[in-house]
């Protein structure tokens, strides 16, 4: 591995939190550095209009967002590496941070690398991985044209792809394991009376079924503990996320829904070290709550390094 330079401060992901706390940091005079990861801009990059971001009255593609976040860090001259981090060292001082070939080390670290979608932990859902079952509408949705498709969740994620994958596939039933949504009203009502959509309610998915592709899914109703198979030519699962933290594991405090613990300041339990976006916030997780938290932590490190260098 070869060692490149030190910084004053990194940052850790390349989602709206990341980007918004590289802008601040740019504007700080701090030279960021920010290492991507693998899905560039997050994932509300797979969401195909973004209606509830201030400023755009008529919506905003999300990985159109990204680039004009990407694009203002740059200007005010923030660095953007596209590599994974490998590794985070934080007993030691300066920091650690290794990528696929390369090390670095820093002063400070803001760390924005959001969350990855969760499974569903049934048999055949990892093998028909790519072949039938999808975690993301705008990535796959066009596979399904004409298609009867099932998808898996009840919340906004859930009836936001749902809407979306109407204009490729011939139906779309949601499977819910409640009889409630947990979505916004105005998602809610526009799945509820698009024609295309239908729900089955109080049902889980035991099990997904295929040959050389999804054919058929072995739901559970949770009430009567009925169970049957249903055929269906694929299936997206939308039922949350869960947090990146594994290159952190412990080294950092956790809160008990595994989002890195932050104070009011997002500093961590590790000093100089500060956190924002969905890997740090169980409740919000809005493109423009990780955004406005992003510069709120690059503001703290500033505050931070000023400190560092008295
Ligand atoms: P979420 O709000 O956590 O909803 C996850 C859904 O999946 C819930 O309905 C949950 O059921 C269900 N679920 C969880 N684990 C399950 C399992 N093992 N089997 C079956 N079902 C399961 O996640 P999300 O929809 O991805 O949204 C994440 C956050 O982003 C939320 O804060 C949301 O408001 C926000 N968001 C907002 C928008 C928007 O405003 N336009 C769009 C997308 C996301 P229960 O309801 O029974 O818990």
């Amino acid at each position: 591995m070869e060692f490149v330079e030190h910084r004053q401060i990194m940052i850790l992901g390349g989602g709206p939190a990341g980007f918004t706390a590289a802008l601040y940091a740019a504007r700080a005079d701090l030279k960021p550095l920010l290492v991507t990861g693998m899905t560039l801009y997050g994932q509300a990059s797979q969401t195909h209009l973004i209606e509830n971001y201030p400023g755009f009255p008529e919506g905003v593609g999300g990985s159109d967002l990204g680039q004009l976040f990407e694009n203002q860090a740059k200007r005010f001259g923030a660095e953007i590496v596209f590599d994974m981090v490998q590794c985070v060292r934080l007993d030691q001082r300066p920091f650690e941070v290794c990528l696929s070939d390369t090390m670095y080390t820093t002063d400070s670290l803001i760390i924005c690398m959001g969350a990855d979608p969760r499974k569903l932990g049934v048999p055949g859902e990892r093998e028909f991985t790519g072949r039938g079952v999808s975690y993301c509408a705008t990535c796959d949705g066009w596979f399904y044209k004409n298609k009867d498709i099932h998808m898996v969740g009840g919340g906004d994620s859930a009836l936001e792809d749902a809407l979306f994958l109407t204009r490729f596939v011939n139906s779309i039933t949601i499977i819910h394991r409640r009889d409630t949504l947990r979505a916004g009203a105005i998602l809610e009502k526009r799945a509820l009376e698009n024609p295309k959509i239908n729900f089955i309610w109080d049902t889980v998915v035991k099990e997904i079924i295929g040959e050389e592709t999804v054919k058929q899914l072995l739901v559970e109703n949770v009430i009567t503990g009925q169970q049957e198979t249903i055929p269906t030519d694929g299936v997206f699962v939308s039922i949350g996320n869960t947090p990146n933290t594994a290159v952190l594991e412990g080294q950092l405090k956790l809160t008990s829904r595994g989002t890195i613990e932050v104070d009011s300041r997002m500093e961590t339990s590790v000093k100089g070290v500060f956190a924002a976006g969905e890997i740090a916030d169980p409740y919000y997780r809005q493109v423009v709550t990780s955004a406005g938290l992003g510069a709120a932590a690059a503001i703290s490190a500033t505050h931070y390094l000023q400190e560092l260098s008295k």
